[in-house]
C-alpha cells in the first residue's frame, strides 16, 4: 500500500520529468489534484504533502469539503459540467472556473463574481475529440466566445481546457492536446493574452506535457480509484 503523500511525491516527479522532456521548466506545470468521491480527510492528508489546488465536479459535495476544510488555504477549481442554476454558488466559492464552453454561463459567472474577491480565473473548455455527447464548444467557435468572455468584469480569461477523447492511441493523444495547443496559439496571436492550457489526466498527463499543458488534472493516480456505487 502506498500513501497519498507518496503518491503525490510520485507524481510531481513525473510531471517534472515530462516537463523536462519537452525542454520546458519543471515547474510550468501546475498539478491540480482532482478529490471527486474522495472525503475531506484524504484532501487533508493531501495538503499535508504539498498539494494546493484542488478540483471537484460536484457542486453539493465541493461545499461540504470546502466547509471542513476551511482552516487550509486551498485553491479549488470547478472542473465539472456547469449548470446556469449553479453559477452563484461556484462564482462564491471557486478560484477557478475550467468548463466554460458558452457565453451565457460566463456572463452569470461574472455578475455572480462577489466584488470582495478577485476576478474568477476561467478556461473555456473545447471539444477536441468531435464526439457529440462531450461538453466544449466547437474548435471553430472558439475565438468568438473567447472575445466576448475576456471582456467581462469580474472574469479573468486564463486559457483553454479539454478532456479528450480516451484512447490508448498516443498518436491521437498527441493530436487532440495539440488542437488545444494551437487553438490557444491562435488566440494569442489575435492579441489574448492565455496563460493556462488545462489538460492531461491521471493516463495521460506526460502526453500532454509534451504537447504543452501548463494545468494538468490528476484524481486517480493520486487518491486511487473512485467508487461511484458508495454515493
Ligand atoms: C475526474 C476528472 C479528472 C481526473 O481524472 P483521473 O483520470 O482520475 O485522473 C480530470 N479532469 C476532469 C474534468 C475530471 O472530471
Amino acid at each position: 500500500m502506498t500513501t497519498i503523500a507518496q503518491r503525490s511525491q510520485v507524481i510531481l516527479t513525473q510531471i517534472a520529468d515530462a516537463a523536462r522532456n519537452a525542454n520546458r521548466q519543471p515547474n510550468s506545470v501546475s498539478l491540480v489534484a482532482v478529490s471527486k468521491m474522495h472525503p475531506s480527510s484524504m484532501v487533508r492528508e493531501a495538503y499535508l504533502a504539498g498539494l494546493r489546488d484542488f478540483g471537484e465536479n460536484y457542486l453539493q459535495e465541493a461545499l461540504e469539503k470546502q466547509m471542513a476544510l476551511a482552516d487550509l488555504p486551498l485553491i479549488w477549481h470547478f472542473i465539472g459540467p456547469i449548470q446556469s442554476n449553479k453559477t452563484k454558488p461556484i462564482a462564491e466559492s471557486f478560484s477557478w472556473v475550467h468548463g466554460v464552453d458558452r457565453l451565457k454561463i460566463a456572463q452569470r459567472l461574472s455578475e455572480a463574481r462577489p466584488e470582495s474577491l478577485p476576478p474568477l480565473n476561467i478556461c473555456l473548455q473545447v471539444n477536441v475529440s468531435g464526439e457529440s455527447s462531450k461538453s466544449g464548444c466547437a474548435p471553430e467557435e472558439v475565438a468568438s466566445l473567447a472575445k466576448a468572455v475576456v471582456v467581462l468584469p469580474k472574469l479573468k480569461l486564463r486559457g483553454l481546457m479539454a478532456i479528450p477523447e480516451p484512447t490508448t492511441d498516443v498518436t491521437l493523444q498527441h493530436q487532440q492536446f495539440r488542437m488545444l495547443h494551437d487553438l490557444m496559439s491562435a488566440l494569442n496571436a489575435d492579441g489574448l493574452a492565455l496563460d493556462t492550457l488545462s489538460m492531461g489526466m491521471s493516463h495521460d498527463f506526460a502526453v500532454a506535457i509534451a504537447e504543452g499543458a501548463t494545468m494538468v488534472r490528476v484524481g486517480t493516480a493520486i487518491f486511487g480509484e473512485r467508487n461511484y456505487s458508495e454515493n
